[in-house]
């Protein structure tokens, strides 16, 4: 497996498995088969409600730890956060049953992300976490958090596949060291991803899937990606990557299907920042 080296030399691998909604019933047959599969990244979120059944995936499968790349993400806390941030880490950590996750992450840009990141940098400092990092930072409020903290993010997960490319913000994080991680690679099938004809007939050339071609074009881009399925032939499939490499022309015809646009939601968004806001969770 490719990978990548974070800022503070933290291998990463390129690719990795997601399981942003999978049924926490399901979740645990899923990564199980994921790791089966050779999947070592595992992304998960306190906010995914899933993160007990990831922890018992792990366990049952005797990888060592080292083997494995485990991250999870920290919710919104309200101000002052640095306590509330510290119990939210324990309790991921009592959930996935382990003493450390290798990437921990700000889930969202709201709430008191200062008070946030001040209690991430001191658990990597205790080792508690091997990286710390943010997702769904515009360069905007991205670039805020580099310049008026100690430690710059590892990594920055954003919405990022055909449809909205992200290459101005994959430009800023490159300057400051930010690794590009994407997440929605696939625009979860939105906008006929899977049955494209730009990617099915890139992908015939190859005989590759379109969304063989979408995850190759992401890592030919040195972008971090977590495809998600709950199919052990499409989990396959989605690995075997490593063995075609898209031509420049081939790259620029994909670069042309770029909107500019999220198929999502947009952080920015004044309802979006309300509805967000709002969520709490237990603990
Ligand atoms: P995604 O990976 O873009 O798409 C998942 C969808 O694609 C599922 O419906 C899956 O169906 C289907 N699929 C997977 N492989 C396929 C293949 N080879 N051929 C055809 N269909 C295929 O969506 P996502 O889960 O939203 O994003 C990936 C991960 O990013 C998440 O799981 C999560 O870890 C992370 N994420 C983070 C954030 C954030 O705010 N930080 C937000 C969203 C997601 P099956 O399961 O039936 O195969």
């Amino acid at each position: 497996m490719l990978s990548v080296t974070l800022n503070n030399g933290v291998e990463m691998p390129i690719l990795g498995f997601g399981v942003y909604q999978i049924p926490s019933d399901r979740t645990e047959r899923a990564v199980s088969d994921a790791l089966a599969a050779g999947y070592r990244l595992l992304d998960t979120a306190a906010a995914y409600g899933n993160e007990e059944a990831v922890g018992r995936a792990i366990a049952a499968s005797g990888i060592r730890r080292e083997e494995l790349f485990v991250t999870t993400k920290l919710w919104i806390q309200d101000a002052p956060a640095e306590q509330n941030t510290r119990r939210a880490l324990e309790a991921s950590l009592a959930k996935l049953g382990l003493d450390h996750v290798d990437l921990y992450l700000v889930h969202q840009p709201f709430g008191d992300v200062y008070g946030q990141w001040r209690a991430m940098e001191a658990a990597h400092r205790e080792g508690l976490v091997r990286a710390i990092g943010v997702a769904n930072f515009y360069p905007d409020r991205l670039l805020d958090l580099v310049l008026n903290n100690e430690i710059v993010p590892a990594v920055n997960q954003i919405e990022t596949h055909p449809f909205f490319q992200r290459t101005t913000d994959q430009a800023l994080m490159r300057e400051h060291g930010v690794q590009h991680q994407s997440w929605g690679g696939f625009a979860e099938g939105k906008n006929e991803l899977f049955t494209h004809p730009v990617l099915t007939a890139i992908g015939k050339e190859h005989d590759k899937s379109a969304a063989q071609v979408v995850l190759r074009w992401l890592i030919q881009r040195a972008i971090v990606t977590i495809p998600k399925s709950v199919d052990p032939g499409r989990m396959a499939q989605n690995l075997d990557v490593f063995d075609f490499e898209l031509t420049d022309a081939q790259m620029a015809q994909i670069a042309d299907l770029d909107t500019g646009t999220t198929l999502f939601f947009d952080h920015r968004d004044p309802e979006m920042v309300a509805w967000l806001s709002a969520r709490r969770l237990d603990s």
